[in-house]
């Protein structure tokens, strides 16, 4: 694995460990040529997939990609990184088991928001007005109503609305 750092090819695993319930290897590596350390995910890929985007456009899928997604509706939530991994490949699972090599973005979208509905109410929102590409008001009490059929969720939701709305409108520069 090269340096990404001074893009050396002697770098060296220092640590390797099973992580995420072992479906993953988590791998520490150094580089001596720079002192450099960073860390490599080891997971199982069952096929390639390319996102095709609204646009048309094809991108190969990038989990990455989607676990900073996922991250920027989850800021400052409760929720801890071993579980945003653990939901990331249990989508890519479904993503790479559904039997097709392409996959639109909203189908990615539509996982992330089931996803997240069950993990966290208010990083459903955040995520879900985002992905709709809400205009409207009425379309937030929308997903808020969806979220009532939640009983666990919903208080918590109103609480924090409104500071929702305004990481909403941040995750859209984003
Ligand atoms: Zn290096």
């Amino acid at each position: 694995m090269r340096c990404p750092y001074c893009a050396g090819e002697n770098t060296q695993v220092k640590d390797s460990r099973p992580t995420e319930e072992n479906a993953a290897i988590r791998r520490r590596r150094i580089c001596p040529d720079c002192g450099g350390r960073f860390t490599t995910f080891e997971r199982v890929q069952l096929r390639e997939l390319t996102v095709v985007k609204r646009s048309g456009r094809k991108v190969p899928f990038d989990r990455d990609k989607l676990v900073r997604s996922v991250e920027v509706a989850l800021r400052k939530r409760p929720i801890d990184q071993e579980r945003v991994e653990r939901m990331v490949s249990g989508l890519v699972r479904q993503l790479e088991s559904a039997g097709e090599s392409e996959v639109a973005s909203s189908t990615i979208g539509g996982l992330v928001m089931e996803a997240l509905r069950g993990l966290d109410p208010v990083a459903y929102v955040r995520f879900a007005s985002v992905y709709r590409d809400f205009r409207e008001a009425a379309d937030f009490h929308e997903v808020l109503g969806e979220i009532a059929t939640d009983p666990v969720g919903v208080h918590e939701t109103h609480m924090t609305f409104d500071t929702a709305v305004s990481d909403a409108a941040a995750l859209k520069k984003h």
